[in-house]
């Protein structure tokens, strides 16, 4: 387990004690939602930590359409980011972590819309493989499948989790997975029911065959209860605001059988999870019973001729759940003679061709007699052998034994995309071409090391993943994964490029050098009716590192979209990939390799606004936006807030969830309303209603986000599709410059908007109604005031996802925004 930056696993004894009570611990649970942060994280540390049952979340979706609260990464980062954020929960409450190709394509009212988008058979077939791989003797849903759990992929969670629960045990379904795996049949299903208020406990307590437990039970050997453990797991959920309470004190939990043999005891009733259930576990499990019986913790080593008289008879079980065991019996020998041993590469970024200096550990902090017989490397072309001899290195305590090698990435080696991204996607799953990595949380290290140890005459294979290790000076060491790059990485900083005239503009082509003395070309590749000059431009970059801005010209072609390709050429290779690097303290960095290409989006916009202040909330990429639509902008910072003079603006914008996220916004607003009042326009963009989903803060923040009362409510309109009306057509915002009609929304992407205003003062000139199908009619989503000279202007369509994405229409209405002027 690799640690994540600013965190540590549990150590010591308390570690070892746990690996012992797992070991003799042979039953499993697998908890099944829909999102990251859908999971119960207390009942996961009570079955993980407390148990000692093997215990899993399958998360169908990585989050991608939720809301960033930590930086601008949407969609396919965002989803990189929250499976980071769950790995490093998993590390703290003790569960393992799996995925589905679902992707989470932003809220949707009912499992239909839900199952449609993702199709039914390839998503319940995840559900079916996972459940087969992980062959858990307890499912437990998160949701009840019925409209009470809002989300429609919460309802399909629950739906599509009871007919894997039968499906996986079905050798006519899903034939094509036998071949890895066998059918399996869980004891039975469970619903982790509701109980928030007491309304929903009084129901729980009503369920027939339902169990109770404590989620608050104190722990003594980790010090904490299952709820101060899952406070910590949970606070791991940062892009989502998830920081939680360490809950003291007792805290009930229900679960109801739901499919499968009833349970009124223990989630576990019928379940054999002693060593009698494998053939021939009786012996082993009577050995290892008395290992944990007897473990000293001032001297684990001890317990190590226990585990090694019962290391033959586990090996001898022709059985998967006695395999996994082996391998947590090897790891709990490790632990007990406190064996470090490491696999670490010279720097984390390798380019194909250049070799890599790797190093390996093995050392032994204890007296116990351990050998090191050799090491070897499983690489992507397979097992590279070396420092392997017959004669036996002996550990000595506290002595080292270190050795080298060097490798090179083969010239054809693929960059480490994260296994999901590999393969572009179109619709609301991954495509995944191996079986083999469906279900994985994270793409399978690059290289592993295996180092082949002695016991006391045992020989015993211990892998770890090789990574760099390196030290923040002001965090401390960190590890990161060895990821394959690209000599140079060519990167097109936007998605999209908009030409709102025919006039030429500037693009930027970003190339980074990956190694020493790169040196090669760029040019560009265009469809034939748009023109790019120069045709190409050489590059020269000395350090690794270092990097060098190009700029072209690009001439668009009139109503027209086009893609733009941008290609290196180094010591006759051609690149055509970026890099991104996406970097919080919670998670480990991580690499993404797009295509260098940027989406060439040409409308005519007209636009009477030039100079935008804009007041950065949450992160979006509204600025770069308004730039390409030739604005100049300004990021207004709390000192700007506080005394600039804004009269040299034309309009002045606050970014998403400005108001929730900057004291000195609000600390401002009748300085900005000043403003509107002596003749300005300003714009702002949603922010979450107050007590809300993402803390519950109620500080009265936006009580005065308007000149007159105005209340934000909790409506969405997540159809992309959905029609809009128009309620007063002849209003400026609506007509100039530019002309708005039906046709500027389409082409949106995932919803219209969110959090609508749902009450307003009679100032307000409610312009367009939309909502989503069966729902009542919602006229919150724009609001324009004249107050003073200038006019104010609430707007929460998702600018911020349509801009970015090169939505016409978007452009043309965000224009008409910025260049209202109040009617005199
Ligand atoms: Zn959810």
């Amino acid at each position: 387990m690799i640690p994540a930056r600013g965190q540590r696993n549990l150590s010591g004894t308390a570690e070892i004690e746990l690996a012992l009570r797992k070991l003799n611990t042979l039953g499993s649970v697998l908890m099944i939602a829909a999102h990251p942060d859908d999971e119960n994280t207390a009942l996961l540390a009570y079955y993980a930590r407390g148990r000692s049952m093997r215990t899993g979340y399958l998360s169908l979706t990585r989050g991608e359409g939720g809301q960033n609260l930590i930086g601008p990464e949407q969609g396919d980062l965002l989803g990189v980011i929250r499976t980071q954020e769950l790995l490093a929960a998993r590390r703290i409450d003790g569960a393992e972590q799996y995925f589905t190709r679902a992707i989470d394509f932003g809220y949707s009212k009912t499992p239909d819309e839900t199952l449609g988008k993702w199709g039914r058979e390839k998503v319940l077939s995840d559900i079916v493989w996972v459940i087969r791989k992980f062959r858990p003797d307890v499912v437990i849903l998160r949701f009840s499948g019925t409209p009470r759990d809002g989300h429609g992929q919460h309802q399909a969670s629950a739906i599509l989790g009871k007919e894997a629960f039968l499906a996986a045990a079905d050798k006519t379904r899903f034939p094509e997975q036998l071949r890895y795996v066998q059918p399996w049949q869980a004891k039975r299903v469970m619903w982790n029911v509701f109980s928030f208020t007491p309304e929903q406990e009084k129901e729980a307590l009503a369920m027939p065959h339902r169990v109770e437990l404590d989620t608050g039970e104190f722990n003594p050997i980790l010090g904490k209860s299952y709820n101060e453990i899952a406070g910590i797991s949970r606070s791991q959920h940062r892009s989502q605001g998830m920081g939680a309470p360490e809950r003291r004190g007792p805290s009930k939990n229900f679960l109801a059988t739901v499919a499968g043999i009833p349970a009124d005891h223990d989630a576990f009733d019928g379940v054999d999870t002693t060593w009698a259930r494998v053939p021939g576990g009786e012996a082993a499990g009577r050995i290892l019973a008395e290992a944990e019986r007897t473990f000293a913790p001032e001297q684990p080593e001890k317990t190590i001729p226990l585990l090694l008289k019962a290391r033959p008879l586990v090996a001898a079980i022709d059985d998967p759940l006695a395999r996994r065991k082996l391998e947590e019996l090897d790891e709990t020998l490790a632990l007990c003679a406190g064996l470090w041993l490491d696999a670490t590469a010279d720097r984390y970024a390798l380019v194909p061709g250049r070799p890599v200096e790797l190093q390996l550990t093995a050392l032994n902090r204890s007296h116990s007699p351990v050998g090191l017989l050799g090491y070897s490397v499983l690489t992507p072309e397979g097992v590279f052998r070396a420092g392997s001899n017959d004669a036996q290195h002996p550990l000595a305590y506290n002595q080292p034994v270190t050795g080298s090698l060097s490798w090179t990435a083969p010239a054809d080696c693929p960059y480490s995309q994260p296994y999901w991204l590999r393969k572009p996607h179109s619709g609301d799953t991954y495509d995944i071409e191996d079986q083999q990595l469906i279900g994985l949380a994270d793409t399978p290290p690059l290289l592993t090391a295996q180092f082949l140890l002695n016991f006391d005459g045992t020989s015993v294979a211990i892998k770890r993943p090789v990574q760099y290790r390196y030290v923040d000076p002001t965090e401390g060491e960190h590890t990161r994964a060895v990821v394959v790059v690209p000599a140079v990485a060519v990167n097109l900083p936007e998605r999209v490029e908009f030409f709102p005239s025919e006039t030429a503009r500037k693009v930027e082509v970003l190339v980074k050098a990956n190694g020493a003395q790169m040196k090669g070309d760029v040019h560009l590749e265009l469809p034939p009716d748009w023109r790019g000059e120069p045709g190409a431009q050489p590059f020269q970059l000395p350090d690794g590192g270092g990097e060098q801005a190009l700029a072209f010209s690009i001439t668009p072609h009139d109503g027209a979209q086009a893609e733009l390709h941008a290609l290196a050429k180094v010591d006759g290779q051609v690149i055509s990939t970026g890099m991104t690097v996406i970097s919080y303290p919670h998670i480990p960095p991580q690499v993404l390799f797009p295509t260098a290409a940027v989406k060439l989006v040409r409308a005519d916009v007209t636009l009477t606004a030039h100079r935008i202040g804009y007041v950065m909330g949450a992160g979006d990429q509204l600025p770069e936006a308004l730039r390409q639509l030739g604005c100049e902008v300004t990021l207004l910072s709390d000192r700007d807030l506080a005394e600039r003079d804004f009269s040299g603006f034309d309009a002045i914008v606050t970014g998403v969830r400005a108001y929730n996220v900057r004291a000195d916004l609000r600390a401002n607003q009748d300085r900005l309303l000043q403003y509107v009042r002596d003749g300005g326009t300003l714009i702002v963009q949603y922010n979450i209603a107050e007590g809300g989903a993402f803390g519950g803060r109620k500080t009265g923040e936006l009580a005065h986000i308007g000149p007159y009362p105005l209340e934000i409510g909790r409506a969405r309109v997540s159809v992309e599709e959905a029609p809009v009306k128009f309620l007063e057509p002849g209003h400026p915002v609506l007509a100039t410059p530019n002309h708005i009609s039906e046709r500027d929304f389409e082409g949106w992407i995932q919803e219209r908007g969110l959090y609508f205003a749902s009450q307003w003062d009679s100032h307000y000139h409610a312009l367009i109604e939309t909502h989503d199908p069966g729902d009542k009619p919602q006229e919150g989503g724009m609001l324009a005031a004249h107050y003073g000279q200038g006019i104010y202007i609430f707007t929460a369509f998702s600018w911020f996802r349509e801009l970015p994405a090169g939505v016409p229409g978007a452009y043309r209405i965000f224009a008409n925004l910025l260049s209202a002027r109040p009617v005199r």
